[in-house]
């Protein structure tokens, strides 16, 4: 077969959606994308606007951060939606909805969510990566958390969201409190 260079037709383009509220992004998120642009040729980020979820950044915000973070990959697209999914993905070229497996604890919610989609666009389908070891425990909430108490989260989130998380909670940008996670 006739190799194919990329971006000469989008339309045969494998695209994947990756949704979520990426309230701060993660790079347990990041690693999800890297991996997912071994299978697919582009990734739409799309961050929900979800207004019974309370976010500490602004969907603005989000974006900004997430725009950054892959300002040297092209081939990763980040956009924002109101409403439904299934709607928001029929006015893209993206057949699968992305979304990523920590523990067992999120496998009943995104059984539900994948089920519920499937029914509402039977075209349409979920493809689930699971977590690296590295970030297993990696979640947006607990990120918020550990940082709101002056905790270090380096290492967990990149450079730009460790600074906007100081911003928003006003801690020195300089000095940090280390602590663990027992404490
Ligand atoms: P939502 O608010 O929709 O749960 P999140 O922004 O929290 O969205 O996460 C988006 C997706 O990324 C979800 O599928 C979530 O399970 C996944 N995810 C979040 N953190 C990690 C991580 N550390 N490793 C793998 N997947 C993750």
């Amino acid at each position: 077969m006739p190799q194919r260079k990329k971006g000469e037709n989008e339309d045969m383009d494998k695209v994947a959606i990756y949704p979520g509220s990426f309230d701060p992004i993660t790079y347990g998120h990041i690693d999800i994308v890297e991996r997912a642009l071994e299978i697919f040729d582009k990734v739409i980020i799309a961050i929900a606007h979800n207004a019974e979820k309370r976010s500490l950044f602004t969907v603005e915000e989000r974006l900004e951060m997430v725009r950054a973070v892959f300002k040297d990959t092209p081939n990763v697209i980040t956009d924002s939606f109101k409403g439904l999914l299934v709607d928001y993905v029929a006015k893209t070229n993206a057949k699968v909805i992305l979304r990523g497996l920590r523990a067992t604890s999120d496998f009943e919610y995104e059984f539900h969510m994948a089920s519920m989609n499937r029914s509402l666009n039977s075209h349409l389908d979920t493809l689930f990566m699971m977590t690296s070891k590295d970030y297993f425990f990696v979640s947006s909430r607990t990120i918020k958390e550990v940082a709101s108490l002056g905790g270090a989260v380096e290492g967990l989130v990149p450079d730009l969201v460790v600074r906007r998380l100081k911003e928003k909670f006003k801690l020195p940008v300089t000095k940090q409190k280390q602590i663990g996670w027992d404490d």
